[in-house]
């Protein structure tokens, strides 16, 4: 049996059980990432001998009997935009290519606590700005299924890692669906919790009223446990939720007969693939025979989500990258004749072309002529679209949705139509712009490749979600289906 293709509770168990060490454990994921990481390129760096220090200190701590917790030895992947104290945090770009954080990031310190083992920091669009993990300044991460296609983005390399095995689970980060995109197209789970539910202390800020840390997992249990040690208020980080979520085990294995689900229809609209559209309606039939009652409801500011999550979220960039000017943060150029060129030469040479084009759109969006029809209005456009969800949540508990409009695409192939690429967000920033929770779960496959399905509740509703997803997966199993590599 290959210990790295099982799922995080099955090796929790093993390892409890005294079948097997954090050690061997370990061996078998680096064993994996040897024989398959030149194909996938999922990480930007591996931290090997400090995962095996970790493993033995774990297993030592077994030996002597003290009762160790569901993460104790599981090895994770972190998102490089996610601060490592003493390992460096690139975020993709040249601008950080050197960066080594001197803290961690709130949620690394919990997992360290509770003894998952970091095996690399996976690669991502530069920033977090990307459809497809192709703006990393470093290398183009390959979706598992498909070494032609992209993994999606912009947390493409964690999802993959999850998916070829190279890891039993991975965080990331989510500003306008870069958890619930790539998960779709690589197969696995991947969530954005409600706004402020998890601490962003030390994830590298690109659209701050947006950005949220989740996780991705094998499964659905697997999701709610790791989702436990996340969850909880953290005093350094000022949008923090001072409330209890409880423990989210407690919603999986529960009846969801009763439960009210909308089908929002401009979310089946045209620009969704008809296959995909075919899979989603196909899952929700899965929830009907449980028991769910199902309905099509409209919500017409959908179609504003994108225009405004861009405009938004540009204007926020602009002002959080401005830190990295060669002086107080990041590349700094060699050549320059003074201030003023020094910090033009470093931030033409640090940003790549995507990254730039953002602080461009959201300073232009900021500008004194453009602050009230672009900035403003957007914010104001911003407020009905999340009114309009709150109302939907009054009637329905869960709102299900395609998480992406196609399938995993090849590489290159959207990455010269920036419209096409901006709009493929359709599914996914609304939940962003609302605060509210989402999570993409595999519901079948499209031409052999993975399709996902968008499952959103209200604000702090995350128990419903998981309770449907879990429901959905033990009648469907997608999640067994690997990828040959
Ligand atoms: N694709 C979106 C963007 O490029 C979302 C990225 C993200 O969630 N980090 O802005």
């Amino acid at each position: 049996m290959d210990l790295f293709s099982l799922t995080l509770h099955e090796i929790r168990d093993m390892m409890r059980n005294g079948e097997i060490s954090s050690k061997e454990v370990l061996d078998s994921v680096y064993g994996r990432i040897e024989a398959v990481e030149d194909k996938i390129e999922a990480y930007l760096t591996l931290t090997k001998d400090y995962a095996y220090e970790a493993a033995e200190s774990i297993d030592k701590r077994r030996l002597k009997g003290e009762k160790l917790g569901d993460l104790a030895g599981i090895p994770m992947a972190v998102k490089d935009n996610i601060s490592t104290k003493g390992i460096k945090t690139t975020c993709a770009s040249k601008m950080l290519e050197n960066y080594i954080p001197p803290f961690d990031a709130h949620v690394f310190e919990k997992l360290k606590e509770a003894g998952a083992i970091l095996v690399g920091k996976t690669n991502l669009d530069e920033f977090a700005m990307g459809c497809s993990t192709e703006t990393s300044a470093f290398k183009i991460t390959k979706n598992p299924w498909d070494l032609e296609r992209v993994p999606g983005g912009s947390s493409g390399g964690s999802a993959a890692a999850v998916a070829a095995d190279e890891a039993y689970f991975a965080i990331g980060s989510d500003t306008g669906g870069s958890m619930r995109q790539p998960a779709s197209l690589c197969g696995v789970i991947g969530f954005k919790p409600t706004y402020g539910a998890i601490s962003r202390y030390g994830l590298v800020a690109f659209a701050s009223s947006f950005d949220q840390i989740g996780t991705f997992a094998k499964d659905v249990e697997d999701c709610a446990i790791i989702l436990n040690y996340l969850y909880g208020y953290d005093e350094k980080d000022t949008t923090s939720l001072p409330i209890e979520f409880g423990d989210f085990k407690e919603a999986l294995n529960k009846d969801i007969k009763g439960m009210k689900i909308g089908l929002p229809k401009e979310y089946y609209d045209k620009g969704i693939d008809g296959e995909v559209k075919e899979m989603i309606l196909d899952g929700v039939k899965v929830l009907e025979r449980l028991g769910a009652h199902v309905e099509e409801i409209s919500l017409p500011y959908a179609k504003y989500a994108v225009p405004v999550y861009y405009i938004i979220s540009s204007s926020e960039a602009s002002s959080n990258l401005a830190r990295f000017d060669g002086v107080r943060y990041g590349y700094r150029a060699k050549e320059y004749k003074d201030l003023e060129e020094l910090y033009v030469n470093s931030r033409s040479q640090g940003f790549g072309s995507e990254v730039k084009f953002r602080i461009m759109l959201g300073t232009y969006s900021l500008s004194s002529k453009c602050y009230d029809t672009h900035y403003n209005r957007a914010l104001k456009v911003r407020r009905l679209i999340k009114q309009e969800l709150e109302e939907a949540f009054v009637k329905y508990d869960i709102l299900i949705t395609p998480t992406y409009p196609t399938i995993a695409s090849k590489i290159g192939e959207k990455s010269e139509d920036l419209v096409a690429m901006y709009m493929s967000d359709i599914c996914t920033v609304t939940a962003n712009i609302a605060g509210i929770p989402a999570m993409s779960i595999p519901c079948g496959f499209s031409k052999g490749l993975p399709v996902g399905m968008q499952i959103m509740s209200k604000a702090m509703g995350e128990a419903d979600i998981i309770k449907a997803a879990h429901a959905f997966e033990k009648n469907t199993n997608y999640y067994k289906n690997k990828p040959t590599l």
